[in-house]
């Protein structure tokens, strides 16, 4: 679980890949970010749904896994935890990075002149994090880190915060962590 931690953790705060620094954009133009860990041996689980100002969201979705009675808390509820329970926040502003924002803007355009070949562009939803591990004695433990979808709207949720979708541990089963578009993992 540690080990899943601090490596989702590390590439959050890369700027690379597209969860917490260097996230996609919103239709609006924020940073909507979507996180969850699961342990196989227990079958506990957290998860995070679009919370905008929580550094790294993997910690807050340990944090909802191991200090509250529930599994999934989005929006400004997650963020009121996070700060309840010492999880640190950030200005939105720490999330930008050029390339994600004209990302945006080229789609937003493209929406307009209704070519939307970008939408397909495989290049354009890469970058969401996860790990998976096994440790000496067995146990599994998986976690996934997004901002999502760029241009999403309407607080879509994808994948990533759902357990048994983006992200899934069970010591007897497997271990899985999701990328790819989030609606068809949820379907299925
Ligand atoms: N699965 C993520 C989502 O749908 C995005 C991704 O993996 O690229 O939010």
């Amino acid at each position: 679980l540690d080990a899943v931690t601090q490596t989702v953790q590390w590439l959050e705060d890369c700027p690379l890949f597209n969860a917490g620094r260097g996230a996609v954009f919103t239709h609006e133009g924020r940073n909507e970010l979507d996180a969850s860990i699961m342990e196989g041996r227990t079958q506990m689980a957290g998860a995070v749904g679009g919370v905008t100002i929580v550094k790294n969201p993997i910690l807050l979705a340990r944090a909802v896994m191991e200090k509250s009675p529930h599994v999934m808390l989005t929006g400004r509820g997650a963020e009121q935890f996070a700060l309840e329970n010492g999880i640190e926040t950030v200005s939105s502003a720490w999330f930008y990075t050029e390339e994600r924002w004209n990302t945006l803007q080229k789609m937003l355009e493209e929406e307009k002149s209704k070519t939307g070949s970008l939408t397909h562009n495989p290049d354009y939803k890469f970058g969401t994090v996860g790990c998976v591990a096994l440790d000496q004695s067995g146990n599994l433990a998986a976690g996934t880190s997004t901002g999502g979808m760029t241009n999403k709207r309407w607080n879509r949720l994808g994948d990533t915060p759902v357990i048994g979708a983006g992200t899934y541990a069970d010591n007897n089963v497997c271990a899985v962590s999701c990328t790819g578009h989030g609606e068809y993992f949820i379907r299925y």
